[in-house]
């Protein structure tokens, strides 16, 4: 599925703008910020606001077309990747990995708890990544 297929699949009517952020996501599963996608895309998109690409992130969650992380309480960070899995942010260098657990990520669609629908499940994990742990055992 490519980004146009992508928007109009959750009814989002693809524009040139939209269609640009929609790709980034797609291309960069680093869990990026509002401020990321802006600094890429600006060079080639001059007429484009950090607004605009903030309420385009906004539209494409409410959509369900991308995940809205909210793991770094400093940063929301945004994912193409919007089949249930955990997250794990590094104290140490801010960076969220994705973590495949499926024994304990539970489907959206099926669950039913009490009567609510639930449309959105989160898990955050936090610590230090392998990478940074490296670095530390180095120095010691
Ligand atoms: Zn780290
Ligand atoms: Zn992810």
């Amino acid at each position: 599925m490519n980004a146009v297929e992508r928007l109009q699949s959750h009814h989002i009517k693809p524009s040139v703008q939209r269609m640009a952020i929609m790709k980034y996501l797609m291309e960069h599963r680093t869990h990026p910020t509002v401020d990321e996608i802006y600094t890429s895309l600006a060079p080639e998109m001059p007429t484009l606001s950090k607004t605009t690409v903030y309420n385009t992130l906004k539209l494409l969650g409410e959509q369900g077309a991308i995940q809205v992380l909210t793991i770094d309480e400093r940063n929301t960070c945004y994912d193409a990747n919007t089949t249930p899995h955990a997250h794990f942010l590094c104290k140490k260098c801010n960076r969220i990995y994705d973590l495949m657990q499926d024994a304990c990520v539970k489907n959206v669609e099926i669950m039913n708890e009490d009567g609510h629908e639930v449309q959105e499940v989160h898990y955050y994990y936090k610590g230090i990544c392998k990478h940074c742990k490296e670095e530390v055992e180095k120095l010691s």
